[in-house]
């Protein structure tokens, strides 16, 4: 298996066309096309991790954070990020970061707090806009259904807890094809008209070739009429952060000592405990407190992030509960979850999950 199969993998999961602008996500370092050795995730790249990955015998690390995120102008060592690179490229390790790419996916950091917590009727906190688009296509009616089918297994038609969504009508469509043409219907030279079914379905952008090669393949016209279109419309299977739901309510004293138990922290950092129960949870892994005022807009009656600044407490005001967790420890099961979804789609060597704990703050 080659780098780029992994990609692939992992671009299934969290495709990189969700990833926030600012990010740098991807393949950093190495050849798409090398032989894979070994696979080894991890939640940082550190150069101790790297040295892990060389005992491992791996030459691919899946990194959640990207070690270089601004752009290297020097590589001389005289930096962590400098030796680190150092070292993976003297010793022919690539690096793929998904960071925001995982952080939007519905399946992603979110989710698996959501499900680390026990949390039900989960919904994505900040949903994204400007990732949906719309096909339309003409097709001769006794052809669309199976036409239908394929762009539904394309992965058109999915909205929210739906799949196969699309909408149909019938009408008239007219062609002449010149002498050149070969019209699988009528005659060339001649006006003809088919009774057609315009077909549309929505679908999320990064799909588009792909549903387009579909639509090529199974349209039986020699010139195939379509549309796409970009959509408004807020995503609900992209986007950052999540709300859920405790099955029943729990005194918030007694949650809060649950998060510090199943996320494995020593302290929670919170606003005043301004509610005596807990029924609906917010979570973002990482840094959140741009999502506050998203947090108290969902209802959440508390907000579990990190690096929340002494000013952002203050902004819980008699709305919501903020807890800061700290931003490893928000993150630190996503490196479980990969290792477990590249196993199951890897099975000819190892998918190693590293032991060095990267984690650069520590508590008394
Ligand atoms: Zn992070």
């Amino acid at each position: 298996m080659i780098v780029q199969e992994v990609i692939n993998y992992l671009e299934e999961l969290a495709p990189i066309a969700y990833a926030e602008d600012f990010d740098n996500v991807g393949l950093l370092l190495g050849n798409k096309n090398a032989q894979v050795s070994g696979i080894l995730v991890t939640l940082d790249t550190l150069e101790t991790v790297v040295d892990e990955a060389i005992a491992q015998n791996c030459n691919l690390i899946v990194s959640f954070h990207p070690i270089v995120f601004k752009g290297l102008k020097k590589i001389t060592g005289k930096t962590y990020v400098e030796r680190t690179v150092l070292k993976a490229i003297k010793n022919d390790i690539a690096i793929y970061a998904v960071h925001t790419a995982l952080d939007n996916a519905l399946k992603g950091v979110n989710d698996i707090i959501c499900n680390t917590l026990g949390l039900s009727n989960k919904k994505i906190l900040i949903p994204q806009k400007g990732t949906i688009k719309k096909l339309t296509t003409y097709i001769p009616s006794a052809n669309a259904q199976a036409l239908r089918a394929q762009l539904f297994k394309a992965g058109a038609g999915n909205i929210g807890n739906y799949d196969n969504c699309s909408f149909n009508s019938e009408g008239v469509g007219t062609y002449r094809g010149n002498e050149n043409s070969n019209p699988i219907l009528g005659k060339k030279g001649e006006e003809h008209q088919e009774c057609e079914t315009q077909i549309s379905v929505t679908f999320n952008k990064h799909i588009e070739s792909k549903l387009l090669n579909t639509l090529f393949k199974y349209h039986p016209y020699e010139e195939v009429a379509f549309e796409v279109t970009s959509l408004d419309n807020y995503n609900q299977n992209i986007g950052i952060g999540m709300i859920g739901e405790l099955e029943s309510k729990q005194e918030t004293e007694v949650f809060l000592n649950f998060v510090k138990q199943k996320m494995n922290v020593s302290c929670i950092k919170h606003s005043k405990l301004i509610k005596d129960k807990i029924s609906k949870v917010a979570v973002l892994g990482g840094s959140g407190s741009f999502a506050i005022s998203a947090a108290k807009a969902s209802g959440a009656d508390v907000f579990i992030t990190s690096d929340l600044k002494y000013h952002d407490f203050f902004s819980a005001e008699n709305d919501i509960i903020l807890a800061d967790i700290g931003h490893y420890e928000s993150e630190q099961f996503t490196k479980n979850f990969l290792v477990d979804y590249l196993s199951k789609k890897i099975t000819n060597f190892a998918v190693v999950l590293s032991t060095t704990n990267t984690n650069p703050v520590k508590y008394l």
